[in-house]
């Protein structure tokens, strides 16, 4: 069978990607770890063609001419919170589009109660679970009970369980197919990179992440092995690793981390800060790694709390100054506006990051994700005041208890200003530049984020 793995079109240069929908905060813009991991099974029996149409910037119109041209039987494609209604349009139009295909769809925005979605969006055929499930190939096999895959099947809605399984093996991903040329990734400390995924999910239980209802599954070591045996004969060697917290699986990153120094990768990881134990932060700078992005979230203390990080300030400043001493730039995130959140609290975590002094910043909004506790926090005290949600902070989508969308929308972007705007920064982070492309990067980055937040 002919099938289409889409990212369908959009206005901005939105990341449709891991349950996690955003607009890129600058230029970045990287292959959707959804569609990559889904490449390698569904090649195995049928004729895989990858249409990104955000990276190629295609209108809708243009996006369904393609489409049209190329016939296929189905088109798996990604849905956004941040884009939700147009998203929805997009896929309406292309199943009223002359010629017949089945549409799947991955995504947060049908992540809930998918069998409900189904029966009220009866242009989409079916939803994948999990994009690491192995639901779609074996139902385009004419499998009758596929892993993970919620369907239509005659006039009815059949739902199969994802697996529990503690490994899962998604075969090696078809990563050629992901090297369109619009991808950049601001850390990366080369122009060709590669999305790469050890594991799924997140064994931790943060209360406003979507990672916490996804189950934790390793990634098969070998066929991490035969994935980077590839990409090293593509002559990539630095990847974008998009595994959500790296080293929560103590043994498995281990290995890993073995893995990445055998095929002398350069990459940039999430880790938690308070994953230092035995000399963590040495073991991954010289596994490879240049960059971590820590989340820190919040600087007060009782948000840390309410929200079950598991770790407190102590932890967060010994977990950065480690990774510092180790050698590895620091990028720390920064949610603001949950429902706690007042102005105070919002200046106390900025001071907190001043102190901490990390290399970079990410700013995000809270936004409502699908099967969160946050959400149904949200929604019960009638803080949501849009469901369509962009954690970049584009548009503002909750208030707090204490603050108004649009004044949360103010102080983030006031943050960014103050953290970047910081006399003598710029001069430091240019002279801390290895190379021509890393001086580009920055350059280019900096910008972008500030032309955002001005
Ligand atoms: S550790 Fe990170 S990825 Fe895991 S649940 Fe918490 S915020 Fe999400």
């Amino acid at each position: 069978m002919k099938i289409v793995l889409l990212n369908p079109p959009s206005r901005v240069r939105l990341i449709r990607d891991y349950y996690c929908s955003k607009t890129s905060k600058s230029t970045y813009l990287f292959a959707p770890a959804d569609l990559l991991m889904q490449s390698g099974l569904l090649s195995k029996t049928n004729e895989l063609i990858v249409m990104d149409a955000v990276a190629e910037k295609l209108s809708p119109k243009q996006c369904l001419d393609r489409l049209h041209s190329f016939q296929p039987g189905l088109v798996l494609g990604l849905i956004s919170a941040v884009e939700y209604n147009a998203d929805l349009e997009f896929y309406r139009r292309l199943k009223d589009a002359p010629g017949s295909r089945k549409i799947f769809l991955s995504g947060e925005p049908v992540l809930e109660n998918p069998e409900q979605w189904l029966s009220q969006n009866p242009f989409i055929d079916g939803i994948l679970l999990r994009f690491v499930s192995r639901g779609m190939e074996q139902y385009v096999r004419g499998e009758k009970k596929p892993e993970g895959l919620a369907f239509r099947d005659g006039g009815e809605i059949k739902s199969f369980p994802i697996s529990r399984e503690p490994e899962y093996s998604v075969g090696r991903a078809r990563q050629e197919l992901f090297q369109d040329p619009a991808y950049f990734f601001s850390f990366a400390k080369h122009r060709r990179f590669a999305t790469f995924l050890t594991d799924f999910g997140c064994p931790y239980q943060c209360r406003f992440c979507v990672m916490a209802s996804l189950g934790y599954r390793r990634r098969n070591a070998d066929e991490v092995e035969e994935e980077l045996d590839y990409l090293s004969w593509l002559g990539i060697k630095e990847l974008f690793l998009a595994d959500q917290s790296f080293g929560a699986a103590p043994e498995h990153s281990r290995k890993m981390m073995s893995l990445f120094k055998k095929y002398r990768n350069s990459f940039t990881a999430f880790v938690r800060p308070d994953q230092g134990k035995d000399d963590f932060w040495k073991a991954l700078k010289e596994s490879g790694c240049h960059t971590a992005i820590v989340g820190l979230e919040s600087g007060s203390e009782e948000i840390l709390q309410a929200y079950s990080k598991g770790y407190l300030r102590e932890e967060i400043s010994e977990g950065i100054q480690n990774a510092k001493r180790a050698g590895l730039r620091v990028v720390a995130t920064v949610i603001v506006g949950l429902p706690e959140d007042t102005e105070a609290s919002i200046q106390s975590t900025m001071k907190f990051l001043r102190e901490l002094d990390p290399d970079f910043v990410s700013y995000n909004l809270a936004v409502p994700r699908s099967l969160t506790d946050l959400r149904k926090t949200v929604i019960a005290e009638g803080l949501a005041v849009n469901l369509e949600m962009d954690q970049a902070g584009s548009f503002g989508s909750l208030k707090t208890r204490h603050l108004t969308e649009s004044q949360l929308v103010s102080l983030k972007q006031k943050a960014v200003r103050d953290f970047y705007l910081r006399p003598g920064y710029l001069f430091s982070r240019l002279a801390k530049a290895q190379s021509a492309f890393e001086l580009y990067a920055l350059l280019r980055e900096g910008l972008s984020v500030l032309s955002k937040n001005i």
